[in-house]
């Protein structure tokens, strides 16, 4: 029976990570995958993290099932940081969430639940997108359209374009944007754009769908959810799929939340059940433990303080690494123009070089990156910067 199903090809990015690995030229970068890397290449656990997982471990005396809502004090906790202490929508009960395997798992749970609202919707994803959107929004029976979002020429987002396509839109759509930091190409809207977003899906409409992984990468924790705070603020309903992968370093443990912003509070308690439905049809419930550690740290101010200021750490490492990249190719006098790296947000740029110049990185220089020419900020460090701009030099001309 098994034969009648054929090997996929392997995953672009996680092959990367194999080729790195068997590369021995001692000056090899690797800016492939999109996990944090501090100067000396390694993804630390975070100290407050490693507190609150230490107390954990002490007085955690059950391993029984949790509720199906998951860690209530994590899913409190991630409201009030993603919406803030004074949204309207918590404070009116408007909001529905729950804990979820990641922020994928707030993505499939989320689009599932989009799902069954019928048959006519589609969910639209910037051009390009997290190539996860895909799979996980499609797995769950909703077909994608594309809105245009890059602006190669400038390496920033063009609005006008964008804007075009979403007044085209009506209720039967879904719009998936990115809170901040955007994947693949750290070409951010501006808190106008979210505005002018908001206008448009009260208009139109269609219901926002914001995902939200990198909330502090950007910057700073407040800063980085002015727009999302403003839609929330602004308009009725929407889905917020949030993770704590990246600004807790909880990557393998799985922790994230779906937030569901209603008219009203009886119909969020309606939505919990659906939702609470979709995870149990799935995988039953979220597993507890990076909620317990994100309930710990957020609740207690030591810890909280702690955090945060590893988080700022982190932040500002990336973004004086994009600083010094580019000084690094200012000095090199390189055809193309490079200044929108201190322009753009989070981890990840897009250098916007061809596929051919990649591999020629690749295969002479070492480095290693995605096809499309993302790479991951944080996979640089003070001593490459020189020698990346070197390569850079070299084939770009
Ligand atoms: N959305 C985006 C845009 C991401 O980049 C990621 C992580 N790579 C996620 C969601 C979710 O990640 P996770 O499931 O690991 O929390």
């Amino acid at each position: 029976m098994f034969e009648r199903l054929e090997a996929l090809p392997a995953d672009s990015l996680l092959g990367l990570i194999a080729l790195f690995r068997e590369d021995s030229n001692p000056q090899k970068v690797d800016l492939g995958v999109g996990v944090y890397r501090d100067e000396a290449g390694h993804t630390a656990i975070m100290s407050a993290i490693q507190k609150a997982s230490r107390e954990h471990m002490e007085t955690e005396d059950s391993k029984t099932y949790i509720g199906p809502v998951g860690v209530v004090g994590f899913v409190e906790g991630i409201k009030k940081l993603v919406l803030g202490e004074q949204s309207s929508a918590i404070q009116q009960g408007h909001l529905a969430a729950i804990q979820t395997p990641g922020g994928c798992g707030a993505l499939r749970v989320g689009s599932e639940l989009i799902r069954r609202l019928g048959d006519e919707l589609t969910v639209w994803v910037s051009d390009p997108t997290w190539a996860n959107h895909v799979p996980l929004i499609q797995s769950a029976g909703l077909p994608i359209q594309s809105y245009p979002y890059f602006d190669a020429s400038t390496g920033m987002v063009n609005f006008e374009a964008m804007d075009e396509q979403l007044a085209k839109l009506g209720p039967n759509d879904v719009v998936l944007l990115h809170g901040c930091c955007h994947n693949p190409t750290g070409a951010d809207l501006s808190f106008e754009h979210w505005q002018r977003i908001a206008e448009r899906a009260n208009k139109q409409g269609f219901i926002p769908y914001v995902d939200i992984a990198y909330q502090g990468l950007g910057d700073g924790l407040e800063e980085d959810v002015k727009g999302v705070r403003y839609l929330s603020e602004n308009i009725q309903e929407m889905v917020i799929a949030t993770s704590c992968s990246k600004n807790f370093g909880l990557y393998r443990e799985r922790t994230g939340a779906l937030m569901i912003q209603t008219k009203s509070a009886t119909e969020a308690a309606a939505i919990q059940t659906q939702i609470q439905d979709v995870a149990r049809a799935n995988y039953s419930m979220s597993p507890a433990y990076g909620g317990h550690l994100v309930d710990k740290v957020l609740h207690n101010d030591e810890l909280r303080r702690e955090w945060q200021d590893e988080l700022n750490a982190m932040a500002t490492r990336v973004k004086s690494l994009r600083a010094g990249l580019l000084e690094e190719i200012n000095k090199r006098d390189i055809a193309k123009d490079f200044s929108f790296i201190t322009q753009q947000k989070g981890m990840f740029t897009y250098l916007g070089i061809t596929p051919e110049q990649v591999s020629e990185l690749r295969r002479d220089y070492s480095i290693y990156m995605a096809d499309s020419s993302r790479i991951n900020v944080a996979g640089l460090n003070t001593q490459c910067l020189g020698y990346v701009a070197d390569a850079l030099k070299k084939v770009c001309g």
